[in-house]
């Protein structure tokens, strides 16, 4: 607080020296702009932050929708345990903390005369910009799959839609037919989030269909939260999830729309239900402005998250290369507040706090019952990773009433996060 309040009297008092020989148009833009694009869950948390941390800034937030569909709990909505309303979020209250809301997708970034294009043909100048993209869905890694045929094996990762979409297959399907889940290799938004709508969707087959089955085809041998979630599976679901990981053929190579079929490097799998998950990416707007490499993911310096390609540019959530912290909500805005702490000290020619951040990824297993995995990540050569020691899992063996707390904590973290994001 008290290196806040310095900062920005220092940042008042250096503007206010700069300015004297200046008229009273110049005066008025004295005030560093910031922009951010993407106004999800890191987007929407570092505008507000930035404003909180110093108010004389200029922020725009720059969205390309006027809604926006948060994922997650989303696969509560997929297994009819939760209305989609409850996902949807406006950005009134950003705009009222004095933040310009731009609801357009950002099509250009000219990095050189730090300018962002939009898709009505303006310009908006900034000194700093933060990008936040959130991901996208690399049609082109897996053969067959391309948007056309996500319209009949919904990906529904990311929300609206396409959640509904699955949730609506879910429903037509007879009990006995047979849902499948594709999930791909690493890195990919939400870790634990296939094995928690696989089990979500066996909760609702068992309740409504119970002769049906669901597989996972995975392209891993291990998953997070691993022990924790199998146990449950087969104390809560036995015999209706069956998981194939990547040595037993799980890999999904290619997909038949037409037919319903996933295929493997081992087998052919014709489903009623296909959800596939494809690899992915940091959204388009990385590439366009030059922030992403070879990877299709964002290298940025972990103590100020400025890009490593790009100066001036920085990017966090799912579309930056975190290192040890995997892609979540919780990850993207905990990046966000120290990002936006690290952008109001460069502006003011100050070096940024080295940043240590938390995530808590939160799984449901069944509407009342929760695991959970934290960690702590502070730079080290060059790359946010795991501080020895600090963070851990569920325990493995413990009483129900434990499991039903974990998805309280569960419902009121996504309170929390959602208010701080959204106001
Ligand atoms: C099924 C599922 C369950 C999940 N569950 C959890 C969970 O329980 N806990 C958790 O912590 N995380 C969870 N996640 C992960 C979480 O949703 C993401 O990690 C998080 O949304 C990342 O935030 P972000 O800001 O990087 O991207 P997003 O929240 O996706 O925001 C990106 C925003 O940028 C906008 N945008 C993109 N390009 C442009 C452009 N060119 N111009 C303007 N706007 C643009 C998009 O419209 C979007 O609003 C889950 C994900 C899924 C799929």
């Amino acid at each position: 607080m008290n290196r806040t309040h310095t900062s920005r009297r220092q940042f008042l008092g250096s503007a206010a020296a700069a300015s004297l020989a200046l008229s009273m148009p110049a005066i008025a833009q004295a005030s560093p702009r910031v922009v951010v694009i993407g106004g999800g869950f890191g987007g929407a948390s570092c505008a507000r932050a930035l404003r909180q941390i110093n108010p004389a800034l200029q922020v725009t937030l720059v969205e390309a929708n006027r809604t926006f569909t948060a994922c997650p709990f989303s696969n509560e909505v997929i297994a009819g345990d939760r209305p989609m309303q409850a996902q949807q979020f406006g950005y009134d209250r950003v705009a009222a903390d004095d933040i310009k809301v731009i609801i357009q997708a950002a099509t250009k970034i000219d990095a050189q005369a730090r300018s962002v294009g939009l898709a009505d043909g303006t310009t908006l100048a900034y000194d700093r910009l933060v990008v936040s993209p959130g991901i996208e869905l690399r049609f082109d890694a897996l053969p067959s799959f391309d948007e056309a045929a996500s319209a009949r094996m919904p990906h529904a990762w990311k929300a609206g839609e396409q959640t509904l979409l699955l949730k609506r297959q879910l429903e037509s399907m007879d009990d006995g037919g047979v849902v499948a889940i594709s999930v791909p290799a690493n890195p990919y938004r939400c870790p634990p989030g296939p094995y928690e709508r696989a089990s979500l969707i066996a909760n609702y087959l068992k309740t409504t269909k119970p002769r049906s089955k669901l597989i996972i085809l995975d392209a891993k041998d291990a998953f997070s939260k691993q022990r924790l979630f199998q146990n449950a599976w087969q104390e809560l679901y036995p015999g209706i999830i069956e998981w194939v990981g990547l040595s037993q053929g799980g890999k999904v190579t290619s997909v038949e729309p037409a037919a319903n079929t996933l295929v493997t490097e081992f087998a052919r799998h014709t489903v009623q239900v296909a959800n596939v998950i494809p690899p992915q990416r940091a959204g388009r707007i990385a590439e366009i402005a030059g922030v992403a490499d070879r990877s299709g993911w964002c290298p940025i310096d972990p103590v100020s998250f400025e890009s490593k390609l790009v100066p001036n540019i920085h990017v966090i959530g799912d579309a930056c290369i975190g290192g040890g912290m995997p892609k979540s909500a919780f990850t993207a805005n905990a990046q966000a507040k120290a990002c936006a702490a690290a952008v109001v000290a460069l502006l003011a020619g100050e070096a940024p706090t080295v940043p240590k951040l938390i995530n808590t990824c939160y799984s449901l297993v069944a509407p009342d019952y929760g695991i959970s995995i934290a960690g702590v990540y502070q730079p080290k050569n060059g790359l946010l990773t795991d501080v020895e020691g600090a963070g851990g899992v569920s325990p493995l063996e413990v009483p129900r009433d434990f499991r039903a707390r974990e998805a309280t904590y569960a419902r009121r973290w996504y309170q929390t996060i959602t208010a701080e994001a959204f106001g």
